[in-house]
C-alpha cells in the first residue's frame, strides 16, 4: 500500500505497532507530545542526531530499505560510542515520498531495529512528513558516567594515537558501487552474500570476488564500535576520541584542532602518522593495491571506527582490551606540540597530510 493511502497517522500507527515497545524506564512512549524516561541516577545524558538524505548519503539503486535502516541507526550508535557512552533510546524523523510503499517503511524500521536491538536501544518517538526525496534523521539518546565521558578535546602532546578495526574499506566499497552505477562493471547486484537493492547496472558476466563484496558490505552496513567505546571510556587511558565518519585526515584534525573546527581547549596540536602501521584489510589491499589502499584509509569516510588518543605507556592495557571489545586496536602515530599533521612514509620521510575527508558544502 502507498503511504499516501495510509496517511500520516496511519503511518505512525504502523511504525508504533511494529516497534519493540519502550521498556519499563520509559514512562511515556510513542503517542504523546513528548516521550519521557527515567534517567539513570547520577548519569550524564548524551544526545546526538545524524541525518541521511537520498542523493547525498545513499542511492536507492544500490542499497535496500533494510540496509538503509541499519545504517541510519548505526551511524548514530557510533556517535554515542565515540563519547564512550551507552546508547538507550532513539527517535526517527522521516521525510517520506507519498508514493513510497508501506513495505519499504516496514523494511526501514526492521533494519533500524536490527541495529538497535543488540544494544538494548529502543524507539521512543519521531516525526513524519511528506517529502520529494527520502530523508531519515535519527536522534539518539544515551548515557555516560560523568567523569568517564570522552570528548574530542582532551589530547596532549606525547599521547599515542590509536584506531579500532581497519580504515578505508567503506570508501573502497563506495568506489565499487559508483563504478557499477556508471555501468563500468564491478556492480553489486549479483554479489553473493551482499544484500543490495535492485537497479544496479552490473554486468552479468562480471566476476566479482569476495574481496569486493566485503568492501561493499563495509560501506552499506557499518558496525558501530559501541562495546569498544564503553570499554575504552572505562579504562581511564583515553584522552580524546572521535568516530571516523569523514575520514582519518579530517577526523584526526578535529581532535588536534587542525582544519576548520578549532579545538575547544585552545591551541593547536600536531601529529605524526606512520603509513606502514595504518591498519588495512586484506580485502582493501587485494582489490586496490597498497598505495591506493593507504590513500583510501587516510581520506575515505564512513568507516565508523573509533579514533582516539591515549597517554603513552597504555599499549599493553589497550592490547588487553581488544579481546573484550572484539575488535583490533592499533597504534598509528603520536600527538605532537604543533607542527601540523604529518605522514611518515617508508624511509622516514615526512610530509604534510591535509584534511581531505568528506565535507558538505565544499566546492
Ligand atoms: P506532534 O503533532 O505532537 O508532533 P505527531 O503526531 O507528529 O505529534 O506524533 C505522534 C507520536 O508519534 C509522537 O509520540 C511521535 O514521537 C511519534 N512519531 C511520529 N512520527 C514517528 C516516526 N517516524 N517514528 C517514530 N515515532 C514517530
Ligand atoms: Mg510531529
Amino acid at each position: 500500500m502507498k503511504l499516501s493511502r495510509l496517511g500520516e497517522f496511519g503511518t505512525i500507527a504502523r511504525i508504533a505497532a511494529r516497534s519493540r515497545g519502550p521498556g519499563e524506564e520509559v514512562t511515556v512512549g510513542i503517542g504523546d507530545d513528548a516521550a519521557a524516561y527515567m534517567p539513570g541516577p547520577g548519569m550524564s545524558s548524551l544526545v546526538a542526531a545524524d541525518m541521511m538524505v537520498e542523493g547525498v548519503h545513499f542511492d536507492l539503486g544500490w542499497t535496500g530499505y533494510r540496509e538503509l535502516g541499519r545504517k541510519a541507526l548505526a551511524v548514530n550508535l557510533s556517535d554515542i560510542a565515540a563519547m564512550g557512552g551507552r546508547p538507550l533510546y532513539y527517535l526517527v524523523s522521516l521525510g517520506l515520498p507519498a508514493d513510497m510503499d508501506s513495505a519499504g517503511l516496514d523494511e526501514l524500521y526492521r533494519g533500524m531495529e536490527e541495529s538497535a536491538a543488540p544494544h538494548g536501544v529502543r524507539l521512543i518517538g519521531g516525526d513524519t512528513c511528506s517529502s520529494a526525496i527520502l530523508v531519515i534523521s535519527v536522534t539518539i539518546i544515551g548515557e555516560a558516567v560523568p567523569g568517564k565521558m570522552i570528548t574530542r578535546t582532551g589530547a596532549c602532546p606525547g599521547d599515542d594515537i590509536y584506531v579500532t578495526g581497519t580504515l578505508g574499506d567503506s570508501a573502497g566499497g563506495l568506489e565499487i558501487l559508483k563504478a557499477g552505477a556508471r555501468g563500468e562493471g564491478l556492480g553489486a547486484s549479483e554479489l553473493p552474500g551482499v544484500n543490495v537493492g535492485a537497479g544496479l547496472r552490473a554486468r552479468p558476466s562480471e566476476n566479482i570476488g569476495a574481496g569486493m563484496a566485503y568492501l561493499i558490505n563495509r560501506h552499506i552496513d557499518p558496525s558501530p564500535r559501541v562495546e569498544a567505546g564503553m570499554l575504552l571510556a572505562r579504562s581511564g587511558l583515553v584522552t580524546a576520541m572521535i568516530d571516523v565518519s569523514d575520514g582519518l585526515s579530517s577526523d584526526l584534525g578535529h581532535i588536534l584542532g587542525i582544519g576548520k573546527m578549532e579545538r575547544a581547549s585552545g591551541g593547536k596540536l600536531g601529529a605524526v602518522i606512520y603509513d606502514k602501521v595504518i591498519p588495512l584489510s586484506g580485502e582493501l589491499v587485494g582489490v586496490y593495491g597498497r598505495g591506493k589502499a593507504v590513500r583510501l584509509a587516510l581520506h575515505g569516510g564512513e568507516d565508523y571506527e573509533l579514533l582516539f588518543t591515549a597517554r603513552p605507556g597504555g599499549g599493553d592495557a589497550l592490547a588487553g582490551l581488544q579481546d573484550m571489545a572484539g575488535i583490533a586496536i592499533n597504534k598509528i602515530g603520536s600527538v605532537a606540540d604543533g607542527g601540523g599533521l604529518l605522514l611518515e612514509t617508508a624511509g622516514g620521510k615526512r610530509r604534510a597530510l591535509r584534511p581531505r575527508g568528506y565535507e558538505h558544502f565544499a566546492r
